[in-house]
């Protein structure tokens, strides 16, 4: 299959193109047509597949079709995967100059509550350090216009539940708008009893894709 084949707009499959992109990856040719059609989707692939871009493609076509306010928020479970991501969205919304903002423990707290309230597109965080500014929430941070939920790595980001991750998620879900108008994508490298759970997170029956 070809990136042409997957219902993305025509300056998506020509900028990757240049970028090198040339054929996409298993979870790109399978995840990507049911995320542009709106279905929740969850994906299980190894890191190094390609699934950054697989929710990044979609998500950054939305983007570009309705570029207001915060769009996606993106929860992973290290600051070094945090950084990738937001370099990967950097790098394929370069077209349409998307605004990408990192939230990530050891970072200034304060500069970050400033770069949440400029509204970037696209939020890329650790959970802790995303909900420590909403228990703070001096800074007055929204995130009641988000239209993707990403879990990343959700395996891991659910590894981390016995400890603090737990109150946090929950922190953070409850600033989210209500899941039916949120998009929730999920990848993880491995399908645990956990992530049995997290499928709770959708009542949409969503798309499930195993490589
Ligand atoms: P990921 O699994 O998201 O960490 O991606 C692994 C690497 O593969 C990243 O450096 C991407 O830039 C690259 N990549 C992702 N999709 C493609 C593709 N369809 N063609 C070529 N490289 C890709």
């Amino acid at each position: 299959g070809s990136f042409a084949d997957l219902q993305l707009n025509e300056w998506v499959v020509g900028h990757l193109g240049s970028l090198g992109f040339n054929k996409p990856t298993p979870i790109q040719y399978n995840c990507i047509p049911p995320i542009l059609k709106g279905k929740d989707c969850f994906g299980c692939s190894k890191t190094g597949s390609g699934k950054t871009a697989a929710f990044a493609l979609p998500v950054l076509q939305k983007l570009s079709e309705d570029p207001y306010g915060v769009f996606c928020l993106v929860l992973t479970p290290t600051r070094e995967l945090a950084y990738q991501i937001a370099d990967q969205f950097a790098f394929i919304g370069k077209p349409i100059n998307v605004r990408t903002c990192v939230v990530v423990g050891g970072m200034d707290m304060l500069k970050q509550a400033h770069q949440l309230q400029k509204k970037p597109h696209i939020v890329i965080a650790t959970p802790g350090r995303l909900a420590d500014l909403l228990r703070t929430n001096e800074n007055n941070v929204k995130l009641n216009k988000i239209k993707f939920l990403v879990l990343d790595e959700a395996d891991r980001l659910l590894d981390k539940m016995d400890g603090d991750f737990t109150e946090d998620l929950n922190v953070i879900f409850s600033a989210l708008p209500k899941e039916r108008c949120l998009q929730t994508l999920l990848f993880s490298a491995t399908l645990t009893d956990t992530l049995n759970e997290v499928k709770e997170l959708s009542t949409k029956n969503p798309f499930f894709w195993k490589s």
